[in-house]
């Protein structure tokens, strides 16, 4: 989608702190981190949300690539989230799944 920042972000046309990268995904620092270590998962391709996503082999990718990067980045304990819905906090509407680690997190999350 043209106006779509991660898809800007998945094409290169605009920069972002890139650490991992497959055929169909990316993932790169969160602008404003929550947590030391703040990393989200994006599909190259535009999906809204979860409720949108149906292609099973890429939900699949994009969760078995959490525990490569993790891996790559010597993280052992981590919180993943997608935030699905203004109401739940999702801000940008192409599908992303955050990784946060590097201090203790609180459960339940406001
Ligand atoms: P959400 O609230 O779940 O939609 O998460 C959107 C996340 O995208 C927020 O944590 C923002 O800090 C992050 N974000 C927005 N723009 C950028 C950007 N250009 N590069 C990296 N992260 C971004
Ligand atoms: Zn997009």
């Amino acid at each position: 989608m043209s106006d779509c920042i991660f898809c800007k972000i998945a094409n290169k046309e605009i920069p972002s702190n890139l650490v991992y990268e497959t055929e169909n995904i990316v993932a790169f620092n969160d602008i404003n981190p929550q947590a030391p270590v703040h990393i989200l998962v994006i599909p190259k391709k535009h999906i809204e949300s979860l409720n949108e996503l149906y292609d099973k082999d890429l939900a699949g990718e994009l969760l078995e690539s959490v525990k490569e990067i993790c891996k790559k980045l010597n993280i052992t304990d981590y919180r993943t989230v997608i935030n699905t819905g203004k109401e739940a906090g999702q801000e940008v509407f192409h599908i992303h799944l955050h990784i946060i680690s590097g201090r203790p997190l609180k459960w339940p999350p406001g």
